[in-house]
């Protein structure tokens, strides 16, 4: 028998770790459980190598707990442990693993809460929840078991076991005040939360009582050749309790430089453009580590759910420590990389499917292109823009070419249908951009485009027509019966069949007044500035001819008539010029 204590300047060391592992004890069992996949691996390995006997029965982890005797028990038939490495891996490195992690954190309290990796400290992790710490070990070498039994204060004592089979056993007698990891329900829902992943069966055991944690294999640890649509989805759906399929997922593989594995899912939205937080679960080596940490998918792709495997994670990460990490900036510079690519192929090998998703994620994409010019850069081929006739085009092919472009846009198909008709009609393609973001994206790539021009379809006649000459006597009329100043009158010659008169806005003017609308309906305060309106009359029009040989009373009601129709293809009218326009009406009439 030996007997020691475990070391003179560690006497203190389980109250500091139960002091700093405070606020998470839960993560005692996931200490122990990675310890036993660590063990199983390390067996499977030297297996492989001819360097231990093929283990005759299947590689498992079992976490039983009895009531009774008040304990918690972890076992595993991985590699075990000799005398000399219970001595040299538990008495002694276990122990300088955790004064390294006192020297580190004992001096900075604020830290203390946040502290959720401490790996290397593992082993005992299990003083946070046990006086006593009971282990029996055999190796897969041919040494004899042996029994560790070590107390809180810092005491063990070794002796032979007559533990038959390969592997550890490591029996906690839960102190009175953490009874509750004595409740079956609360020790498997630790299990699920850390242990889900683990590359081998994991059980939770209370007497008859016996149910597997941990579901097959995870798809991020497979080749993505391996794994089909449908993986996917159930993989989404039981991880994220969700009931729907995602929109698309993306697998990642990386091994160099930064070597991670994992797979992220665009979940499926509700409704409109609904700002819905994904959650990104962080693994290291299949261990669950923690969710949510800041910065490892940029704001816009919030809503992106996943799982990534990090065997480079930085030791001893606490929460804060990893937010303005270097390695998660990478991390996420990387994601952002593989998002944009999938969204090109998923576009390229099947557009149809991909404008029906294009329909979904647009905002996401063209907001993320403007905050971010790396993703747009790899991403801009996978924008869509739609038209009118409810096809789609690819951004890039609109922008192909060296020539100056006007591209047309409506950014309320109804309320601006006449205009859009005007150019359909000359089968000049119309997209609709009708979000708030849309706006923002016609801004910003204009600003990347120099030779591009976003109008709306009430911005411009250049296409519609040819100029026409100014008829002096016309302006006046229709100045005067529309109330404006003589340059707010024009002349275009957009067909017999086009109506007599367009009202046409300045696209700058009407951004500008839409962001004023937009950042005073945020901001509260009704502070708008109308839009000038220009008056287009269409000298090929039957009406407009004929407004010479009136009268003059006559003819400016029948301008004002004019436009009024022009107003109200355009607009909603105020309550004065709805009844200045039904005054105007009965005039109208009465000379018919
Ligand atoms: P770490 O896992 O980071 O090495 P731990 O404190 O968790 O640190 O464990 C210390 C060491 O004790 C391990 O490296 C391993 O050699 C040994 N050990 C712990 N648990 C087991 C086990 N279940 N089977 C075999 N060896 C173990
Ligand atoms: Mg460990």
């Amino acid at each position: 028998m030996k007997k020691g204590g475990i070391s003179v300047q560690t006497e203190n060391i389980f109250p500091v770790i139960k002091r700093w592992l405070y606020s998470d004890k839960d993560i005692f069992l996931r200490e122990l459980v990675s310890n036993a996949c660590d063990a199983i691996t390390r067996h499977k390995r030297l297996a492989s190598l001819s360097e231990a006997k093929e283990s005759v029965e299947p590689y498992v982890i079992n976490v039983t707990i009895n009531k009774e005797l008040k304990t918690v028990t972890i076992s595993d038939n991985g590699v075990g442990m000799t005398e000399e490495e219970v001595d040299k891996y538990i008495n002694n490195m276990a122990i300088s693993g955790a004064l390294e992690f006192i020297s580190k954190y004992e001096s900075d309290d604020s830290k203390g809460g946040g502290i959720i990796g401490h790996f290397g400290l593992g082993f005992y992790s299990a003083f946070m929840v046990a006086d006593n710490v009971e282990m029996e070990t055999k190796s897969y070498t041919d040494g004899g078991a042996v029994h560790w039994d070590c107390v809180e204060s810092g005491e063990y004592e070794m002796t032979a076991s007559d533990k038959e089979t390969r592997g550890t056993e490591i029996c906690l007698h839960i102190n009175e005040n953490e009874l509750e990891y004595l409740d079956y329900a609360r020790i498997k829902g630790i299990l699920n939360k850390y242990c889900a992943y683990m590359p081998y069966e994991i059980y939770c055991i209370e007497g008859d009582k016996k149910e597997r944690v941990n579901a097959s294999e995870p798809i991020w640890q497979k080749a993505a050749t391996e794994v089909k649509e449908e993986d996917y989805n159930e993989q989404y759906k039981s991880m994220f309790s969700d009931y729907r399929d995602p929109l698309f997922s993306v697998h990642i593989n990386a091994d160099y430089p930064l070597n991670f594995k994992g797979v992220l899912f665009f979940p499926a939205q509700r409704g409109n453009f609904e700002p819905s937080e994904g959650v990104i679960k962080l693994f290291y080596n299949s261990v669950f580590v923690a969710d949510n940490i800041k910065g490892i998918v940029p704001d816009y792709l919030s809503c992106l759910s996943g799982a990534l495997d990090c065997p480079e994670l930085p030791l001893n990460v606490s929460r804060s420590y990893l937010q303005d990490d270097s390695y998660v900036r990478k991390l996420s510079a990387y994601i952002v990389k593989k998002i944009a690519d999938k969204l090109c192929k998923l576009k390229n090998d099947d557009f149809d499917k991909y404008t029906k998703l294009w329909s979904v994620i647009s905002p996401y994409i063209e907001y993320g292109c403007i905050k971010d010019v790396k993703f747009y850069e790899r991403a801009k081929n996978a924008v869509l823009l739609k038209n009118t006739d409810g096809s789609y085009v690819s951004l890039d092919a609109v922008l192909e070419g060296d020539e100056d472009k006007r591209i047309y846009y409506t950014t309320d198909e109804q309320a601006q249908s006449y205009y859009v008709s005007l150019f359909t009609a000359k089968n000049i393609p119309v997209y609709l951009l009708d979000t708030v973001v849309d706006s923002q994206f016609t801004s910003f790539i204009e600003s990347k485009n120099d030779k591009v021009k976003f109008l709306r379809v009430d911005s411009s006649t250049d296409d519609l027509g040819s100029a026409a000459e100014e008829d002096d006597k016309l302006i006046k009329l229709f100045a005067n019966a529309a109330s404006k100043d003589k340059e707010m009158v024009s002349f275009a010659a957009l067909g017999e069949d086009s109506a007599p008169a367009l009202i046409k806005l300045s696209e700058e003017g009407r951004r500008m007044a839409d962001m004023m609308r937009m950042y005073s309906m945020v901001n509260g305060g009704a502070a708008s500035i109308p839009t000038e309106e220009e008056l287009v009359i269409n000298t090929d029009s039957s009406i407009v001819k004929k407004l010479s040989e009136l009268k003059k009373d006559k003819a400016v009601i029948v301008a004002k008539h004019i436009y009024y129709n022009a107003i109200v293809s355009n607009r909603g009218l105020s309550k004065d010029e709805l009844s200045d326009m039904l005054a105007n009406n009965k005039k109208m009439y009465d000379f018919i």
